[in-house]
């Protein structure tokens, strides 16, 4: 069953036999990288083609002759496989129909459909008219065949200067559709293309070189946001128009819309060029590569897309729902251990110096399978900062003063004491334990209100945290027009020294943990071996669930 508009299309044109093999194709121009709005279409694109036996291609748009654009075309790559789709053998480039889409150009001048126009862009935008009013037709729109051949064949040899001419389509000056009133379709552009080398001095608008690449891929189904749907018009009349080898259709869908979140390529790369985040993969950005860095899990991302799901109507959606979604994965798979953030040293003054002891503790209570592990408990602690208080309130149940809590699968303790410095900062807390409620359960049922994480500060591993905050302050940070005036100052918080349970020595890179009780995190790949680096994916607090429900 159909679960989306674009899903019903395709289930009635193959019910119909309008086509045997539904072809999609995701068209990414390699000018940044993929950000979570890529990631909607990568899904929807690869999604349908994998669940009606189909195909979907990866063609790079690289009709725009820019420098770094290999780069980008290797990192695009990288996100996609790893999302979890694959193109097979269907890598294509636009820049591979350079020569045919030439030829049709010429084609289209022989059929007095297209002419060289020599109006300059400020004139050609001056003549296009308005909404309310008609364009006006450019002098040269009546060439003839023989001159616009010529003149469209020495754009191609490089005789001229960028902007000189341009080609166009003879459509319709007076067209409601500002679109058809004699788009461009081919400009001079005397620049180093990353695959053609200087073969082109002249290269075909994305509006001609869209449609067409999709006849030449015989895609079905080309789905695109809703801001082409205007184009749409200029999209079949190409396909009417030119001798293409098949006709697909266009389908707009809307773009996804995060809030507190920028999505676009040109925004994110201005955070990166002026060095507000460290990368294009800096875990605060919503790239792909930022997620993945983050400890996104590949999982997480496709079940946030089903769940935004394709609507025909721009929406904002929260992004709770995202960090929702990865939480909801990772509290499936994440290996729980005990880390402090924040340390407070506590010495257990009934406890007997220098001996250890070790508690199996389950690795994840979700996933019996994944086993458990041993962690060391000894007569000096730390717990974290903010589970003790001297004064505390009424509903503070944790640490205070003369107060039993349990810590994790070891024992109970009791507070006895607090140690200040001069300046009457806490800096030791002193405890007994309970011998009898070793494993963590008193044999006459009594239960402390807390169970705390703790980690025993002789075998604890020093590790860095880096603490992510969102981006941007406010909900819709575009909307203000200056985007950068709206960033999140605390966006990163670095823990030098947090404190670890000496398992998680060794841990990989991209290796993902639930800290008990503090959240998610996953090892940087700029860790080494004698220095662990964990980003936080997410804390463990939930927000979605409480929007959900109203
Ligand atoms: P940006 O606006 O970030 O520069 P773009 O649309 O120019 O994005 P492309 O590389 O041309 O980037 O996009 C490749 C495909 O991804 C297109 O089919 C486009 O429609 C789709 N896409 C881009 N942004 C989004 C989004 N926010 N939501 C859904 N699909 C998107
Ligand atoms: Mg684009």
């Amino acid at each position: 069953m159909a679960t989306d508009f674009i899903r019903e299309i395709v289930e009635e044109d193959l019910h119909a036999g309008r086509y045997s093999t539904v072809v999609t194709r995701f068209p990414p121009e390699p000018n940044g990288y993929l950000h979570i709005g890529h990631a909607k279409s990568i899904c929807l694109n690869f999604g349908i083609a994998n669940e009606y036996g189909g195909h979907c291609n990866l063609r790079f748009d690289d009709t725009n002759p820019t420098k770094e654009e290999a780069e980008y075309a290797e990192a695009i790559k990288r996100d996609v496989t790893w999302l979890g789709f694959s193109w097979g053998e269907h890598l294509y480039h636009a820049s591979d129909y350079f020569e045919q889409l030439y030829r049709w150009a010429e084609d289209l001048i022989r059929a007095e459909k297209a002419y060289v126009d020599g109006l300059t862009a400020d004139e050609i935008r001056a003549f296009r008219g308005t909404l309310t009013e008609a364009g006006k037709e450019s002098p040269h729109r009546n060439r003839s065949v023989d001159e616009n051949l010529d003149l469209f064949r020495r754009m191609r040899a490089g005789e001229f200067p960028d902007g000189t001419y341009v080609l166009r389509a003879k459509i319709d000056m007076a067209s409601p559709n500002i679109n058809m009133r004699d788009p461009v379709l081919y400009r001079i552009r005397h620049e180093t293309h990353h695959r053609t080398g200087d073969a082109w001095d002249i290269y075909p608008m994305y509006d001609y070189a869209h449609p067409l690449s999709d006849a030449i891929e015989s895609i079905t189904h080309s789905l695109c946001t809703l801001e082409f749907e205007d184009h749409r018009p200029l999209y079949d009349w190409l396909i009417e128009n030119v001798p293409v080898p098949a006709h697909p259709h266009q389908y707009e869908f809307a773009r996804l819309n995060l809030n507190y979140t920028v999505v676009s390529k040109r925004k994110l790369l201005r955070l990166v060029e002026d060095g507000h985040v460290r990368g294009w993969d800096d875990p605060r950005m919503p790239t792909i590569a930022g997620l993945r860095r983050r400890g996104y899990t590949p999982a997480s991302i496709r079940n946030f897309a089903d769940r935004v799901g394709v609507a025909k109507r721009e929406n904002v959606i929260d992004v709770a729902l995202l960090e929702f979604s990865v939480r909801e994965d990772l509290n499936q798979i994440a290996r729980r251990v005990m880390a402090v953030l924040e340390p407070l040293r506590v010495v257990i003054e009934n406890y007997p110096e220098g001996e250890t002891e070790w508690f199996d503790t389950p690795n994840n209570p979700e996933d019996p399978s994944a086993g458990s592990r041993s962690v060391p408990f000894s007569r000096v602690l730390y717990i974290e900062r903010d589970d003790f208080m001297e004064e505390p309130p009424k509903k503070f149940f944790r640490l205070a003063p003369g107060r039993e809590v349990r810590l994790r699968s070891s024992y109970f303790i009791t507070c006895t004491g607090v140690s200040k410095d001069a300046g009457g900062n806490i800096v030791e807390l002193r405890a007994t334990y309970d011998p009898a409620t070793r494993g963590g359960d008193a044999p006459d049922g009594r239960k402390p209100k807390a169970t705390l994480h703790w980690v025993s500060a002789e075998h604890a591993i020093d590790c860095e945290v880096r603490l992510y905050d969102r981006l941007f302050r406010s909900e819709n940070p575009e909307e203000s027009g200056d985007f950068f005036a709206d960033l999140n100052p605390d966006s990163l918080k670095i823990i030098a020294d947090a404190k670890l349970e000496p398992s998680v020595r060794g841990a990989a890179a991209m290796m993902r943990f639930q800290f008990e009780r503090v959240g998610y995190f996953c090892v940087d790949p700029e860790s080494t071996s004698e220095r662990l680096v964990f980003n936080r994916t997410a804390t463990l607090k939930d927000t979605w669930a409480k929007i959900a429900k109203n």
